[in-house]
């Protein structure tokens, strides 16, 4: 249920109205917008309490059939969520740039490919430290070291890191290092990660599921609001198809208009996984931007052919840095800088 306060409503009248809705079981949560207080209810519905509430002179109206997702709705939060990671804001009038290799293989490359990405006008830096990987032979991740190298590239680079969690019990360690924790696609629906994050006072950037649908991914990022996270990034990367011969994924571009219209969550696209090859990174990084989205998140590899992990989806870093110069003009025709 959602309950908007009138623009004149003061605190006295809005907390009458919260204590009303707390006594009935509710738990009460408030969004001050611009222009309105609005107040959002989690419990069952009820078309009498709703009559009640709109009787009262400061309340303005009353809408029943909500969202599942209410607290990442528009219809809860009108204006979109803007917040600053160091000195980046995400989801304001810049385009944000994510890159680095998939996973963080060892100091040297990674410092090397850090600098290289950040010439090419990177904002934040990309890297997987515990890598979550369909062999259980494959590349794991350095754990900790990988963490401690992302941290020396921070303070190198001056850019923020960001890199991914894969389970509850690393939740502490990974915080202590990222400016931004992100939860995999294969940990959309990991309900108590999910739980535990939005407990945390960092960013959490939430990739899509590849099985996931809208909703499913807005109801990820409703448990880390609920639990009081409200800086949350959502990140399309292409989801599982009947396509497996051309691309690894199908990268769902309609997801980025839509979420905007159902959120107001930035959203960002994810190329590299969303098509598993470096080729498409560029097309679909300009579809992106011209969709609407608030950042890129790309993989960047130095030598993709000896990369341990997705080196047939990194782009060299030269690479990288023309795409990034082809960005500018479409972020400008859509009203943004990058
Ligand atoms: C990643 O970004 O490192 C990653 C593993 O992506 P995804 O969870 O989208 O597969
Ligand atoms: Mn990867």
């Amino acid at each position: 249920m959602l309950v908007n306060m009138n623009s004149g409503a003061n605190e006295e009248e809005i907390l009458e109205v919260e204590t009303w809705i707390k006594n009935l079981g509710y738990s009460v949560y408030r969004s001050i917008g611009e222009t309105n207080t609005i107040l959002g209810a989690i419990g069952s519905s009820n078309e009498e309490f709703k009559k009640f509430l709109e009787a009262l002179s400061f309340v303005e109206k009353v809408t029943l059939d909500s969202p599942p997702f209410l607290l990442v709705s528009r219809e809860f939060k009108k204006e979109k969520t803007v917040f600053k990671v160091g000195d980046v804001e995400i989801g304001g009038g810049k385009v944000i740039l994510i890159a680095g290799p998939c996973a963080v293989e060892g100091r040297e490359s990674y410092l090397q490919a850090a600098e290289a990405v950040k010439a090419g006008g990177a904002d934040i830096l990309r890297g997987g430290a515990y890598k979550p990987r369909t062999s259980p032979y494959a590349f794991q991740g350095l754990e900790e070291e990988g963490l401690k190298i992302m941290a020396e590239a921070r303070d190198i680079t001056g850019l923020p890191i960001v890199t991914e969690v894969m389970d509850q019990h690393n939740v502490e360690i990974v915080a202590r290092y990222a400016d931004i924790v992100q939860v995999g696609a294969r940990n959309m629906q990991n309900y108590k990660l999910l739980t535990e994050l939005g407990q945390l006072n960092k960013p959490v950037l939430v990739k899509r599921g590849m099985s996931a649908t809208i909703e499913e991914w807005l109801m990820a990022a409703e448990y880390l609001l609920s639990q009081g996270n409200k800086r949350v990034i959502l990140c399309e990367r292409g989801i599982r198809t009947f396509e497996t011969t051309y691309t690894r994924n199908t990268l769902d571009i309609s997801a980025v208009p839509i979420i905007k219209e159902l959120s107001h969550l930035p959203i960002f696209v994810d190329p590299s996984h969303g098509t598993g090859r470096w080729k498409l990174i560029a097309p679909m990084s300009l579809a992106a931007v011209a969709a609407g989205a608030d950042g890129l998140m790309v993989e960047v590899h130095n030598t993709p052919k000896e990369a341990l992990c997705d080196g047939s989806q990194s782009l060299i870093p030269e690479k990288y840095s023309q795409m990034v110069g082809s960005l500018k003009g479409v972020a400008e025709t859509v009203g943004r800088t990058l």
